[in-house]
């Protein structure tokens, strides 16, 4: 199913367009974190990192770089954060794959996450073997 982003890329609503090629397109969010803050999607849909194909993944975060740059250089931000959110449970509310790229001025500003967690005894061993299992 189409989403908002679909509508932007179809310039049938309006966005403040930064960056668009063959494959991309990378625009202002709408309600920025910080002043600057970009989406990059891709112009061919797909909902998020579990089914995009690898080349457009890849060129995302080629644009990414490109978007960072120009942000330091043209906004004076020293720094950026540059994430993605692959499902509901990872606070993800548009289901268009992209990349957020952040404006980052104070040191202690970007996110913070409330409580770290603990392996028990064995199980960092036993998650990473699950997971290079899986992976393999
Ligand atoms: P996420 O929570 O990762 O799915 O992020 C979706 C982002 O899309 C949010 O940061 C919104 O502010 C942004 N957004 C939603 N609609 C628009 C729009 N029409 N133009 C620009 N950004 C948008």
């Amino acid at each position: 199913m189409s989403t908002i982003f679909k509508k932007i890329i179809d310039r049938e609503i309006p966005a403040s367009i930064v960056y668009e090629d063959d494959v991309v397109l990378a625009f202002l969010d709408i309600y920025p974190i910080r002043k600057g803050h970009t989406l990059i999607i891709p112009k061919k849909e797909s909902v998020n990192i579990f089914d995009t194909d690898a080349d457009t993944l890849a060129h995302m975060m080629i644009v990414a770089q490109k978007i960072a740059v120009g942000i330091t250089q043209s906004l004076g931000a020293p720094a950026v954060n540059i994430h993605m959110n692959n499902g509901t449970e990872a606070g993800q509310d548009v289901f268009h794959i992209h990349l957020h790229v952040i404006p980052r001025y104070e040191r202690g500003e970007a996110f913070v996450v409330p409580k770290h967690e603990s392996y028990d005894e064995g199980e960092e061993r036993e998650c990473a073997e699950k997971l290079k299992t899986a992976i393999a």
